[in-house]
C-alpha cells in the first residue's frame, strides 16, 4: 500500500516544482489588516452612502458622472495619490416608458423590463400573438409559426452563462424567423415578480426587433395559457432608444509604491450599473471594497514596494468601453502591470480569489490564501486556479495575470440587474471581511520581493 501511495504522489507532483512564497514575513501585516477591517463598518457605510446618493448609474446618465465626481473627491480626501478621471466615450441607451399588456385571453399588465441596447417600439406599441418556446431548438423546429409574432423564450435558469444567451441573442433568433418582437423569462433562479434587465447584441444582417424580459411568474403564466391551447396576444410598448455616445470616465486613485512605483497592481470594480435598483452588489460593492482595502493599507502605514492602483471602470454593463479604454491608455505600460484583480460577483462572505497566471506566478500567490483564512468562509478554498473579470479581460488577453474575487454567491442572481439589487441584501460584516481579504491579497502581491513572473 505504501509503495502505491508513493507512486501516486510521484504522478501527482508537478514535473518542475515551483517555489512557493514564504508567507511568514507578511503574517503580522495581514493580522493588522484583519483587525482594522473588522473594527468598524466603514466600508459598508461608504457603500451605503454611495448607493443611496447615486443609484441607477447607467452609462450616459448624470447619476453615473456624479458618482464618479464623488468617488474622485472622496479618494482625494482619503489622501490617495494621482487621483484622476480618465475620459472614455460610452454608449448612451435610455429606457423611457415601457410596458407589456396582455390583451387576449383577458387584459392584464405584466411586470417587465426592456433589455439594454434594445430598439423601441412605435408609440402605439406592437400588438401581436405570442409564440412560447422553451429553447432555441424549439424555435427552430416551430420556425414557420414565428412570422409576425412575438416570440417568448420561457427558459428556466441553469447557469448564468447558458441562460443569458436568451437575453443577449434571443432577439436575433426570433428576428431570423420573422418575429416582430421578442421576450424572455428573466435570467435568474428565483423571483418575487422581479424582472431582470441586461444587455443584448444585435447581429448584423438581421432586423433589429425590441426585446424585453418578463418575470419568471409572468413567463410561466403565459406558458400555461399556451399549454391549454389559448390564443395569447400582448401589446409591447418601449420608448427605448440609443442616443449619441457620451463622455464618461474611469475613476482612478493610487497608493504609490515605495521601491517600484512604476510597477502596478490594479484592483477594482465597475462604477456603472443598470438603471434599476441601486447597483449595490453589481458593482458598487466591488468598487468600494477595493477602494477601502487601499484606504486601510494607507491608514495602517503599509506602503508596499509596488503601486496599488484602484480603478472604478465605467460602462461594464452595456459596452465595456471603460475596460477597453484602460487597456488602450496603458498599451505601452502593460509589461509593468504585475496583476489585475476585479470584484464583480457580489460582496458576500469571501471565499478567496481565482487567479489566472503561469504556474510559477500561481505558486507564488497561492499561499496568500492562508493569510486570509481568518476572514474567509469556513472551508473556503482560498486562492484557486482560473478567474478574472469583464473589465480586466482586455488586460488579461494581453498577458497580464488576472484574478477574480470569489464570494458565497448563492443569492447573487436573485437580485442581479433588478430593482432589488439594493444595500439591504448585503451584510456589513461580510463586506468588511471582503475588504480584509482584498487588502491582504493586493498588499502581498505588491510587497513580495520579486515581481510576479508572467
Ligand atoms: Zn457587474
Amino acid at each position: 500500500m505504501r509503495s502505491l501511495a508513493f507512486l501516486l504522489l510521484l504522478i501527482a507532483a508537478p514535473l518542475v516544482a515551483q517555489p512557493a512564497l514564504d508567507i511568514e514575513p507578511y503574517r503580522v501585516a495581514a493580522d493588522r489588516i484583519i483587525e482594522a477591517a473588522l473594527a468598524d463598518s466603514a466600508a459598508f457605510e461608504r457603500l451605503a452612502e454611495m448607493v443611496d446618493a447615486y443609484p441607477r448609474r447607467l452609462s450616459g446618465s448624470v447619476m453615473l458622472e456624479e458618482s464618479i465626481d464623488w468617488m474622485l473627491a472622496e479618494m482625494s480626501a482619503d489622501g490617495f495619490e494621482n487621483v484622476r478621471g480618465e475620459e472614455v466615450m460610452v454608449p448612451h441607451w435610455v429606457r423611457g416608458e415601457e410596458s407589456v399588456t396582455l390583451i387576449e385571453p383577458r387584459r392584464e399588465e405584466l411586470a417587465m423590463l426592456g433589455i439594454g441596447n434594445s430598439v423601441g417600439t412605435p408609440p402605439e406599441g406592437i400588438t401581436a400573438e405570442v409564440l412560447v418556446v422553451g429553447s432555441f431548438e424549439e424555435l427552430e423546429a416551430r420556425r414557420t409559426e414565428a412570422e409576425g409574432k412575438i416570440v417568448l423564450f420561457n427558459v428556466p435558469f441553469t447557469t448564468y452563462g447558458e441562460t443569458v444567451q436568451y437575453r443577449t441573442r434571443g432577439a436575433n433568433e426570433a428576428a431570423r424567423y420573422g418575429a416582430v418582437a421578442s421576450m424572455l423569462r428573466s435570467v435568474g433562479p428565483v423571483s418575487l415578480q422581479t424582472p431582470h434587465t441586461g444587455m443584448l447584441r444585435y447581429e448584423e444582417g438581421l432586423a433589429q426587433i425590441p426585446h424585453a424580459a418578463l418575470t419568471i411568474e409572468g413567463a410561466e403564466f403565459l406558458q400555461r395559457l399556451a399549454d391549454r391551447g389559448e390564443r395569447i396576444v400582448v401589446t409591447l410598448k418601449m420608448e427605448a432608444q440609443m442616443l449619441p455616445d457620451a463622455v464618461s470616465r474611469n475613476a482612478i486613485g493610487e497608493l504609490v509604491g515605495r521601491e517600484h512605483p512604476d510597477e502596478i497592481v490594479v484592483i477594482g470594480g465597475h462604477i456603472d450599473s443598470w438603471d434599476v435598483g441601486q447597483g449595490a452588489m453589481d458593482d458598487a460593492g466591488g468598487v468600494v471594497v477595493t477602494w477601502e482595502a487601499v484606504r486601510l493599507l494607507k491608514a495602517l502605514g503599509l506602503r508596499p514596494r509596488r503601486t496599488i492602483r484602484v480603478v472604478g471602470w465605467t460602462n461594464e454593463e452595456n459596452g465595456l468601453a471603460g475596460g477597453n479604454a484602460y487597456r488602450d491608455a496603458y498599451a505601452d505600460d502593460l509589461d509593468n502591470h504585475i496583476l489585475a484583480a476585479e470584484i464583480d460577483g457580489g460582496v458576500f462572505a469571501p471565499l478567496g480569489l481565482g487567479v489566472t497566471a503561469s504556474d510559477a506566478a500561481f505558486a507564488l500567490v497561492e499561499p496568500i490564501g492562508e493569510l486570509m483564512r481568518p476572514v474567509l468562509e469556513e472551508g473556503a478554498p482560498g486562492i484557486t486556479r482560473g478567474g478574472g473579470g469583464a473589465d480586466i479581460g482586455p488586460l488579461m488577453r494581453e498577458g497580464v495575470p488576472g484574478a477574480g474575487f470569489r464570494v458565497v454567491g448563492d443569492t447573487y442572481f436573485w437580485y442581479h440587474h433588478t430593482e432589488a439589487d439594493t444595500l439591504d441584501k448585503l451584510d456589513a460584516n461580510e463586506v468588511q471581511r471582503c475588504v480584509a481579504a482584498m487588502a491582504i491579497f493586493a498588499y502581498v502581491v505588491a510587497e513580495m520581493p520579486e515581481r510576479l513572473p508572467r
